[in-house]
């Protein structure tokens, strides 16, 4: 998500808290309390996008027999089949119960569940409190769980699928308002998708397969009446395009111009794009005073309104490393997706020979820093004791102290050891959760004694301390050791 969003989102996702409604329900498979899944309503006459080679079928990880069975759930692939115009939804997910228990347990507060498959056979199951709890037989191999269910429309809420602006919004814990999910940050999957049911005349954007493990909010439909531009192929191979609406054409120039270059920089220098062969902006109509981002890899959404912006672009394409690529383990480790990701939008558009971030991420620091908007630790201590969007840490705190962190990192032991850490650190944490603290301490490999000390001192200015470091503009945008 691009900070500039932020505000937007929060307000709209707490309102969409209030709003929310559990209907605890027990019962067993068959027990339908609303209808079946119904024809789909309108063909898919609109392109659908993706298509990656390979569709994993729900069956990825877990196979190959001899996996051992983990103490705690995991959920390992989630199949998810949406008609929007029935309002229906239909998941396939495949997890590790919980060892003790022998129970998967997956949140469906937005869902309204009419069917329970275990292995294909009608499941003893529970649904309390917005939580459906999953008897499986066999613990010694993965459950396949077939859930049916419908869903509901949203309004503005950024916090399901919202039919007035053709896309779905799940950011940060909404999962559940579109399919039976785990919403810690810390847990993924790998999401395939198909959707029907929409006006036969539009085009569905989304991902056949993510192709590795995501965060639940990760995966995404936009649905319009889209332009399609192909932006041509980074030197890996991999297709960059937007999707845009008509009179939008020159915005997606100016904020695109430079997207390939930027993608192709994040790829050499930081590791493999892991969510496919295709990847790109979609324009996304969240209505006015909308703006920024939010990164739904590989068809990561960019506000219509801020389709022109490149900073937005290139956040949202970073996040394929951070935030996304490699997860949080805790929501106090929004730093490490968002602080992160902030850096290397300022940090490829100026290798490219785009244009300068620094000076308006000072504007932003100054505001934090003088008193004109929320200021508070960086980097909290504490795993998930945070309601994020509840939070002063749901500011543009992350964002901006972070990317000033990493920057006043880069200039002690250099931009291109800082670059090789972050490469470093993504190969050995992508597809997994990270804590921003395992960050540091790898970064703190690559500098001499004398540098690890300087970087305990940075650590505790930028990320463990709520007053700004003093000279604190200046020490963000003045690169000392490029
Ligand atoms: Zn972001």
């Amino acid at each position: 998500m691009t900070s500039s969003h932020r505000r937007q989102a929060a307000s709209a996702s707490i309102l969409s808290l209030l709003l929310a409604t559990l209907a605890p329900a027990c019962g067993d498979s068959g027990t339908s309390s609303t209808g079946g899944t119904g024809g789909s309503g309108g063909t898919t006459g609109g392109t659908t996008t993706g298509g990656t080679a390979g569709s994993t079928g729900g069956a990825t990880g877990g196979t190959g027999g001899a996996a051992q069975a983990p103490e705690a759930q995991d959920i390992l692939s989630t199949d998810i089949a949406l008609d929007l115009g029935n309002l229906t939804g239909a998941a396939k997910v495949v997890a590790w119960p919980t060892k003790a228990t022998g129970q998967v347990t997956l949140e469906v507060g937005g869902l309204t569940v009419s069917e329970v498959l275990v292995e294909g056979a009608a499941a003893d199951y529970m649904v309390d409190q917005g939580m459906a709890a999953i008897h499986v037989t066999d613990g010694t191999k993965p459950a396949t769980i077939d859930i049916k269910y419908s869903f509901q429309e949203k309004g503005d809420t950024f916090d399901g699928w919202m039919p007035s602006s053709g896309v779905t919004f799940l950011w940060p814990y909404f999962c559940s308002n579109l399919f039976p999910c785990d919403s810690h940050p810390d847990d993924g999957a790998v999401f395939t998708m198909s959707v029907t049911g929409y006006d036969p005349g539009l085009t569905a954007v989304y991902p056949t397969t993510t192709t590795s493990d995501a965060p639940s909010y990760m995966p995404a439909v936009a649905v319009g009446d889209f332009i399609k531009q192909d932006l041509g192929k980074t030197t890996a191979g991999t297709s960059i395009s937007s999707w845009f609406f008509a009179g939008q054409e020159a915005d997606a120039a100016a904020g695109t111009a430079n997207l390939k270059a930027v993608f192709d920089f994040y790829e050499k220098t930081y590791g493999p794009y892991s969510f496919g062969k295709e990847t790109g902006s979609v324009s996304a109509k969240w209505g006015p005073g909308a703006f920024g981002g939010m990164e739904h890899h590989p068809y990561v959404h960019v506000a219509f309104e801020d389709f022109g912006n490149e900073e937005v672009h290139a956040h949202e394409a970073a996040h394929g490393w951070y935030g996304d690529g490699v997860r949080i383990a805790c929501w106090e480790d929004f730093m490490l997706s968002e602080g992160t990701v902030t850096y290397m939008a300022a940090h490829s558009l100026e290798r490219v020979g785009g244009p300068n971030l620094w000076p308006s991420y000072v504007d932003s620091l100054d505001l934090i820093c003088t008193g004109q908007d929320v200021n508070t630790v960086a980097l909290p201590d504490t795993c998930n004791a945070i309601d994020l969007l509840n939070d002063p840490l749901w500011s543009l705190v992350p964002y901006i102290k972070g990317a000033c962190f990493y920057e006043d990192v880069a200039d002690v032991i250099g931009q291109d050891a800082l670059d090789g850490a972050l490469s470093e650190f993504y190969a050995a944490h992508v597809g997994g959760a990270a804590h921003m603290q395992d960050m540091i301490d790898l970064v703190k490999t690559k500098a001499t004694q004398a540098q690890q000390a300087t970087i305990d001192t940075l650590v505790t200015e930028w990320l463990r301390t709520e007053a700004c470091p003093a000279n604190y503009a200046t020490r963000c945008s003045t690169h000392q050791n490029p």
